[in-house]
């Protein structure tokens, strides 16, 4: 019996609402929280330091789910990264099929190691800047905690890349179109076939303005580091 393939698709205006009032929420919290290290956040050069480390912390977030995806694919080489930030893209993507438990634990990998590892150290340390970046990481990830909560309710899938675009794809024998979970439905499914996965897609883009944008910010932080240390 040939495999079909879903295409599961993220309802992106409902998931930036529900991010940005938990991530209200959240600077609310930690306001109370961390008072002094929220006031430094909002002066001088400290917001943007801030906001420089976020960024470089969402693009760790998909190295981490490219490192989960290494764990299980056959040839790295169908491990893929790109930044493109004019478009607000990061991504990581894996074009060869994995099982679901692959696919679960993919989509673990920057939670646990972004955000649950970080708040445990901060349990023993004074970090607040790292606390915050590991809430951030982990409203930023809701729309890894959508999927996660679909895989868990459908039957035995696999998971793949075709191409960059937002969603995934899951191969399955049944028929899975039926199911949904808060913000994720069913938005195409075909034949699977090899020929759909995108070849010629890069195993590292990073768009032309996303390299300036990341030298930039390299450099401020590297130039801020060294006017803290003097
Ligand atoms: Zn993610």
């Amino acid at each position: 019996m040939q495999q079909k393939y879903y295409k599961f698709e993220v309802n992106l205006i409902y998931m930036n609402i529900l991010a940005l009032v938990l991530y209200i929420l959240f600077f609310l919290g930690i306001t109370i929280l961390y008072p002094e290290s929220i006031a430094k956040l909002y002066t001088g050069s400290g917001f943007w330091i801030f906001i420089s480390l976020l960024f470089l912390y969402f693009a760790i977030h998909e190295l981490f789910h490219g490192i989960g995806y290494s764990l299980f694919a056959r040839n790295r080489q169908n491990i893929k990264y790109g930044i493109i930030i004019e478009k607000g893209v990061f991504y990581a993507m894996c074009q060869e099929l994995i099982n679901k438990k692959a696919t679960i634990i993919s989509l673990l990998m920057p939670i646990i190691f972004l955000s649950i590892i970080p708040w445990i150290i901060c349990l023993f340390f004074e970090l607040p800047i790292l606390f915050i970046l590991a809430g951030m990481n982990f409203i930023g990830a809701i729309g890894d905690f959508t999927m996660l909560f679909l895989l868990l309710k459908l039957p035995d899938v696999s998971y793949i890349d075709y191409d960059n675009s937002i969603g995934m794809y899951l191969i399955s024998n049944q028929d899975i179109s039926k199911y949904r979970f808060i913000g994720i439905k069913c938005v195409d499914s075909g034949i699977h076939d090899e020929r759909l996965i995108d070849k010629s897609i890069k195993r590292f883009y990073i768009s032309r303005p996303s390299k300036i944008f990341f030298i930039i910010l390299i450099l401020f932080l590297i130039i801020n580091l060294v006017r803290s240390v003097l």
